[in-house]
């Protein structure tokens, strides 16, 4: 794991050098230095989800985006569009048992059978429970994974895949919907990866719309503090939420809507940029004093 940290870092400022106006590059890179040399060996421990890899991936993509630490995963995820390697090592487990099971050696069927046979969980092994929780959660089961394999349905391990990412999608969007953190989200989610993270555009201005779209840039996300901590840092006035930014507020008001200023095309940049600018005018200023 201290490796996989110590590869991410260094594929981030090869990024900063060679490629930092592209993300869809800079993603790349993490899955062929980094995710592949991690995922070594995922046939074996897949079942385990292990989630300390995805840590490190998030934290790669919020440096590279520049958003806050406590940007929530499900809001990260759902914009970025990114791939866990959790759902790339469950992949590589349950094509690996695939293959296992349609070896002609009798030792390994043995062991097959015996994995798949019916047993109390109370006599379940960690790694058994994870794989059956998994199945489960995938709506399948032991049962129906033999079935599927005695029966040679190659595409058993697509299908099982399939049901994982639909649940965690499902998972997801509901938090979406509910979240706190970002009461905007639900309404600038797209399908399909956001406009303004492919091909090419100036680092700070991607940063700029991507802290904008995931919350970051209002005080007012800040439930959890008092409300003098979550007043618009220009006039000081009302919280600081979107609509108090764009219809309220004496310096940032503009015609734009909520949506229009948050859309993947980043429609709203030039405004973000003067909000910024603003901001950090103020910051300035009392340094001065
Ligand atoms: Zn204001």
């Amino acid at each position: 794991m201290r490796k996989a940290t110590i590869a991410m870092k260094r594929t981030w400022s090869i990024g900063e050098r060679i490629f930092r106006d592209n993300f869809s590059r800079r993603m790349k890179a993490f899955d062929s230095l980094v995710g592949s040399v991690a995922l070594y060996g995922a046939e074996v421990w897949g079942w385990q989800e292990e989630g300390r890899l995805d840590e490190i991936k998030r934290r790669y993509v919020k440096w590279i985006l520049k958003l806050d630490r406590n940007t929530p995963n499900y809001m990260l995820i759902e914009e970025t569009k990114m791939k866990e390697l959790r759902i790339q090592a469950i992949r590589r487990a349950i094509k690996y048992e695939e293959k296992v099971n349609s070896s002609k050696k009798k030792l390994i069927k043995e062991c097959i059978k015996d994995l798949e046979r019916t047993r109390p969980r109370r006599e379940e092994g960690g790694w058994e429970k994870k794989r059956r929780e998994l199945l489960e959660k995938a709506g399948s089961n032991k049962e129906r994974t033999r079935e599927n394999r005695e029966g040679e349905d190659k595409e058993t391990t697509e299908k099982i895949m399939e049901r994982i990412e639909r649940k965690d999608k499902e998972d997801r969007i509901r938090k979406i919907n509910e979240s706190n953190y970002n009461k905007e989200f639900k309404r600038i989610r797209t399908e399909e990866t956001p406009k303004y993270l492919k091909g090419n555009k100036k680092k700070k201005d991607r940063e700029l719309i991507a802290r904008f779209r995931c919350g970051n840039e209002t005080k007012g996300r800040q439930y959890w503090t008092e409300g003098e901590d979550r007043r618009c840092r220009l006039c000081g006035g009302e919280e600081e939420n979107l609509s108090h930014i764009i219809d309220e507020c004496g310096a940032t008001r503009n015609e734009l809507t909520i949506e229009e200023f948050l859309e993947e095309e980043g429609r709203g940049l030039e405004e973000m940029k003067k909000i910024d600018r603003l901001r950090k005018d103020i910051v300035k200023e009392t340094e001065k004093v």
